[in-house]
């Protein structure tokens, strides 16, 4: 098994321990008493941050150096058996989302679009934004980085190497293209940064959902009517993984007019939905970011509610409905900018 990727050398030589000092949901004294903890960790120690960590990914985009904590952090956990969740959910979980061996060979041309286990989304494929597109979908292609947030790392390693087998041998393959755009943040982020940090081989070029969409923004520019409105954006756990992306989610909105109103929890003190928290029955915490979410969102007079994770939209959708947003995804806000 292939070591995750970190070098105990560079927290040895840091001065901020970013990684803990910027955590949300877990406080320290100061930088010291941070350091004692993630050193325990990097030793592979018992320390209360494997305890009270909400599993929300954000200390991988808070290290400056790259130096992969929360992927190490998730290793540790699993070491020393410490689970986030009720054993009996994560083994239900488990089964839930094992690959069902159902995948058959199906011709596929550029632009690929793989929606991972979520067929509900594939009508989201659609209008001139996916012309020609050819949406992929099922458990057996499921990027299985949801493993991340039940300390089941030894899942993602047996798991990930054969979605990327089923993608090439399915479909890639004997294609026109060696490219996959990724619609979910969480497909880019395993065949990017996870791969990466497991040793993972990925054969094929993953393209994240928004620079596949600034993209086409640009050829289909005469077609863009702005909308001229107020968006308050719900940046996804799976973001912190391509912290460079949401950038590229700001050309986009400034190119069909919406503005991307402050927030407080937003960019890089977005806020977990609440939907992991609910998943490790930690209803009070769930409940308490959902209704940390709202309010600021409710403080901004924006008119949408834009999110691009499915997960974080069914937790918060129906609430900030309720309360006179209207909830919706990126690819449908871009299209109704092109009058789709
Ligand atoms: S993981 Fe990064 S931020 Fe954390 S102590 Fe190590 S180098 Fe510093
Ligand atoms: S994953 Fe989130 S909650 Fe856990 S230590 Fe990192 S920043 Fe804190």
């Amino acid at each position: 098994m292939k070591p995750i990727k970190f070098d105990p050398d560079v927290c040895a030589g840091c001065g901020t321990i970013d990684c803990l000092m910027k955590c949300q949901y877990i406080s320290f004294a100061d930088v010291a008493e941070a350091r004692v903890e993630k050193l325990k960790i990097n030793e592979c120690r018992d320390s209360r941050v494997l305890h009270e960590c909400l599993t929300c990914y954000s200390c991988q985009e808070y290290c400056p150096y790259d130096n992969n904590p929360f992927y190490l952090l998730v290793e540790r956990q699993e070491e020393l058996g410490i689970l986030p969740a009720p054993k009996p959910i994560v083994e239900e979980q488990l089964r839930m989302m094992a690959p069902r061996g159902r995948i058959t060979k199906q011709p596929v041309s550029g632009p690929v679009v793989d929606m991972c286990a979520f067929p509900m989304l594939v009508g989201c494929v659609r209008g001139k934004l996916f012309e020609g597109a050819t949406p992929i979908v099922g458990t057996d292609i499921f990027c299985n980085i949801m493993w991340l947030h039940f300390a089941k790392n030894s899942t993602i390693r047996e798991r990930v190497p054969q979605m990327i087998d089923n993608i090439m041998h399915y479909y890639l393959k004997d294609s026109d293209t060696n490219e996959l755009v990724c619609f979910h943040d969480e497909c880019y982020g395993t065949y990017t940064s996870v791969a990466d940090a497991y040793g993972i081989k990925v054969p094929f070029t993953p393209i994240h959902q928004f620079d596949f969409i600034n993209q086409r923004l640009d050829v289909l520019k005469d077609r863009i009517k702005p909308l001229n409105v107020k968006i308050a954006y719900q940046r996804p756990c799976s973001n912190r993984l391509s912290p460079q992306t949401d950038r590229v989610l700001d050309e986009i909105f400034e190119k069909i007019g919406a503005e991307r109103v402050p927030r407080k929890y937003d960019r890089e003190n977005a806020l977990c939905c609440g939907g992991v928290p609910r998943a490790h029955q930690r209803d009070e915490l769930a409940d308490e970011l959902v209704e940390k979410n709202i309010n600021d969102m409710l403080k901004t007079g924006a008119a949408y509610c834009v999110f691009n994770c499915p997960f974080c939209m069914a937790t918060l959708g129906q609430e900030v409905a309720e309360k006179g947003l209207m909830p919706i995804l990126v690819s449908d806000l871009v299209q109704s900018a092109l009058g789709e």
